[in-house]
This record gives C-alpha cells, sequence and structure tokens, in this order.
C-alpha cells in the first residue's frame, strides 16, 4: 500500500474539552505523521458546504449547527494506507458501537457529537484537503 494522505477534523465536543493533543497523539501513535494543522471557526455556509453530501439527511441541520459551536481543528495525515488507518483509529460513528481503544470510543459522547471527522476514499480525501489547505500548507 502506498502513502496516502488524508484529511481530518477534530470536532468542536473535541476541542471544547481540550482534547486536541490527546486526539493527535492517537494518529500519531497510529503512525499517522501531521503534515498539516490549523485551528479555525467554521460559518455556517462553509459547514453546509463541506457536509453538503449529507444535506437531505434528518441530521442535516443539527449537524451543521454543531460543527460551527466552537472552534475545530482541520489537519491532514499522512502514512501507509492512511484513509483506512484513521477510519480504524476513528471507530465507529455511533460511539455505542466503537472499538476499545478507538477515538469514538474513548472520547465521544454521541453519534453527532463523535469527536473526528475523517475522509472515507481517496477522492473525498483530495477534495476536503484542498477545500481548507492550499498546497504551501501541506509540509511532508
Ligand atoms: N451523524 C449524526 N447522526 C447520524 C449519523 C451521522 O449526527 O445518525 C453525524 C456524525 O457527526 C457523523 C457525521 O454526521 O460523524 C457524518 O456521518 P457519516 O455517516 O459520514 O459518518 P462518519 O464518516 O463521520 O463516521
Amino acid at each position: 500500500m502506498a502513502i496516502q494522505r488524508t484529511f481530518s477534523i477534530i470536532k468542536p465536543d473535541a476541542t471544547k474539552r481540550n482534547l486536541t493533543g490527546a486526539i493527535t497523539a492517537k494518529f500519531e501513535e497510529a503512525g499517522l505523521r501531521i503534515v498539516a494543522s490549523k485551528r479555525i471557526q467554521l460559518t455556517l455556509a462553509q459547514a453546509q458546504q463541506f457536509y453538503g453530501v449529507h444535506a437531505a439527511r434528518p441530521f442535516f441541520d443539527e449537524l451543521c449547527e454543531f460543527m460551527i459551536s466552537e472552534p475545530i481543528v482541520v489537519q491532514v495525515l499522512e502514512g501507509e494506507d492512511a484513509i483506512a488507518k484513521n477510519r480504524e483509529v476513528m471507530g465507529a460513528t455511533n460511539p455505542a458501537d466503537a472499538a476499545p481503544g478507538t477515538i469514538r470510543k474513548e472520547f465521544a459522547l454521541s453519534i453527532g457529537e463523535n469527536s473526528v471527522h475523517g475522509s472515507d476514499a481517496p477522492e473525498t480525501a483530495a477534495e476536503e484537503i484542498a477545500f481548507f489547505f492550499s498546497g504551501l500548507e501541506l509540509v511532508g
């Protein structure tokens, strides 16, 4: 498997509880390298655009309101098989279903306030990285 890059968000429930370092440590322990990182505050329009694929879902409005409720930390993670590896470290969407040791099992509050976002495929990773970062900000 080649070296990949994936996109991650440390969500408002986690930044609010001062978990940025603990979650970043989980990525690094899994062999993922942080090649870009910044703390930002999303606008509602940005949150709606980012989660546009979920626009028709019943949780869309609540999800967008949650994502703008506190600052977030957006990161680019690099490593062998980084997309799948990150999804593994994150754990299942619903923390009740997440495996022991995963970020969502240890830190998430609910299926909505679940501490992290991670890209699910190479195409979405590329799109999501480009949404938040310029090439100059990615330092491998
Ligand atoms: N979400 C929610 N309620 C649901 C399903 C999802 O609030 O019933 C939120 C949750 O924050 C999740 C995000 O919508 O992380 C995106 O959902 P997806 O199914 O893509 O899950 P993920 O890829 O984040 O595990």
